[in-house]
C-alpha cells in the first residue's frame, strides 16, 4: 500500500487517491448521495446483486472523473420481504458515497412515490384516509410534512392546495413528504423524484 492510499476489496489499492487530510477536509468526505436511475424494484430484487446497474459519468459530488465500485447498501421497500441491495459507488477524489436508488422511491422512505401521492389525494378530496391499515401513523406523518414543505418552499397553506403541492416540489427536486427541508442530490437532465 503507498502513503495515502486506500484499500480497496480484492487487496487492490488507490493508487491515486489523494492524502488523508484532503479527504478529511474535503466538503463531500462520507457524504451519502443518492442517484435516481431507471430501474424497476422488481428487477433488482429478482437479480439481487447481480442486476447490471448503471454507473455514474462522474462523482455527484466534485465532478471528478471517475467513481469505484461501493459494495451494497439493503435496503427495504413496501411489498419485499426481503431487503434489496442498492448498488453504492464511491468517489476517490472526493470520498463521497453515491447509493443508486430505483426512480419512483424517495430516500429513507419504503413506499413508492405513486403510492404516497395518491393516498394523500384521497384524504384530500375526501376529507378521510382510504381505509384503515398498519402504521397509518405514517400516512398523516407524511401529510404534515408535505404541509411544511408546500408552506416552506412555496409559501401556500390552503389543503386544496396541497395536492398540487405535491407535484410543484417532486418537479422542483424537493421531497414533497420529506422531514427536512432540502433538495434531492441528483444529476443528469432527467426530472429528480
Ligand atoms: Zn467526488
Amino acid at each position: 500500500m503507498v502513503p495515502g492510499g486506500r484499500n480497496k476489496a480484492g487487496g487492490e489499492f488507490y493508487e491515486n487517491s489523494p492524502p488523508f487530510s484532503f479527504w478529511a477536509s474535503s466538503p463531500y468526505h462520507g457524504e451519502q448521495m443518492i442517484w435516481h436511475v431507471d430501474a424497476e424494484l422488481n428487477n433488482i430484487a429478482a437479480q439481487g446483486r447481480d442486476y447490471p446497474w448503471e454507473r455514474p459519468k462522474c462523482c455527484l459530488g466534485c465532478g471528478g472523473p471517475k467513481v469505484w465500485g461501493h459494495g451494497f447498501a439493503e435496503r427495504q421497500f413496501e411489498g419485499f420481504d426481503q431487503t434489496v441491495p442498492l448498488k453504492c459507488y464511491r468517489c476517490p477524489g472526493c470520498g463521497c458515497v453515491i447509493t443508486l436508488r430505483p426512480r419512483g422511491y424517495f430516500r429513507r422512505i419504503r413506499s413508492a412515490v405513486a403510492s404516497i401521492r395518491s393516498e394523500l389525494e384521497h384524504r384530500l378530496e375526501k376529507g378521510r384516509w382510504r381505509e384503515s391499515r398498519p402504521n397509518m401513523s405514517r400516512f398523516r406523518h407524511w401529510l404534515g410534512n408535505l404541509r411544511r414543505q408546500a408552506l416552506a418552499w412555496l409559501g401556500w397553506q390552503e389543503e386544496q392546495g396541497l395536492a398540487a403541492a405535491f407535484d410543484r416540489l417532486l418537479k422542483a427536486g424537493v421531497v414533497p413528504v420529506g422531514r427536512t427541508i432540502h433538495t434531492e442530490n441528483h444529476i443528469g437532465s432527467d426530472p429528480p423524484q
